[in-house]
């Protein structure tokens, strides 16, 4: 459970970026944010996972403030996929997302064999696991950040724009592949994008951010359609 206590995020420079935020992120189901650029909808994304540190109030994970302990600790439950897939240009895409269980111990062999399982569960094929990032189109990319984000079996997925910078089909692919992903995987996703549609879509819980701070949020999409 991911909730926000009166969160406020100052930047050094005077930018209210996040102010007096309270949210219940929706467990095992899809919590959207959505809004127009600048926001504060990456900045209340990051302080989930530390990136980013409230000037006040909390964000608590399970019943605890996410800055107590450490933040290795924290992040090895959370993952996390940006715009840019941001691969390993000089691995292979298997040993891209085999190079996650291996930090954190498992034998190479174990690895790879859950980085194949993952690659199959994100649709790409043993062949494309052979390949470098160069060569996969960029949905194809995006498709190993989320399985590299898979690879630790972290119960939190943070999504910032993942799926922004892919054509319009491609992306409702992989917005129907992450609903399919995540109802089987069962993962607490929070998702951060500026398109309403796919809010609407992939939403079990829609947050819809303004400028200045202001909220409004929906237990439903359908709630945001009729208004
Ligand atoms: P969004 O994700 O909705 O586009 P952001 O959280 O990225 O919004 O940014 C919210 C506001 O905080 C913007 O005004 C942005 O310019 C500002 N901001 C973001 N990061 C920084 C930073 N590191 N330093 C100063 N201001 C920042
Ligand atoms: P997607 O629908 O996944 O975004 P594209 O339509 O962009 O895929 O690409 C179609 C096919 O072309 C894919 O099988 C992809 O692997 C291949 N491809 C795309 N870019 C390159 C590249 N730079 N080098 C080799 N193959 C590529």
């Amino acid at each position: 459970m991911i909730e926000y206590k009166g969160v406020t995020k100052q930047y050094p420079d005077g930018t209210t970026a996040v102010d007096t935020l309270d949210l219940t992120v929706s467990d095992r189901g899809i919590t959207v944010f959505v809004g127009p650029s600048g926001c504060g909808k990456t900045t209340s994304l990051r302080m989930i996972n530390r990136m980013v540190e409230p000037t006040s109030g909390a964000v608590l994970l399970d019943g605890r403030d996410v800055m107590d302990g450490p933040a290795a600790a924290l992040r090895r439950g959370i993952g996390y996929v940006i715009q840019q897939a941001g691969l390993f240009p000089h691995r292979s895409v298997l040993d891209n997302v085999a190079t996650v269980p291996v930090l954190s111990g498992q034998s190479k062999k174990a690895a790879r064999t859950r980085a194949a399982e993952l690659l199959e569960i994100v649709g790409l094929t043993q062949e494309i696991g052979r390949r470098y990032p160069a060569q996969l189109s960029g949905g194809q990319q995006q498709r190993v950040g989320v399985a590299r984000a898979l690879a630790a079996d972290p119960p939190v997925l943070l999504m910032d724009e993942p799926f922004s910078a892919v054509d319009p089909e491609v992306r409702e692919r992989l917005q129907d592949e992450l609903l399919h992903l995540q109802l089987d995987l069962g993962k607490t996703i929070v998702f951060v994008t500026h398109d309403i549609d796919e809010a609407v879509r992939l939403g079990d819980k829609v947050a819809v951010f303004r400028q200045g701070g202001v909220l409004a949020q929906y237990d439903t999409p359908a709630e945001i359609l009729s208004r």
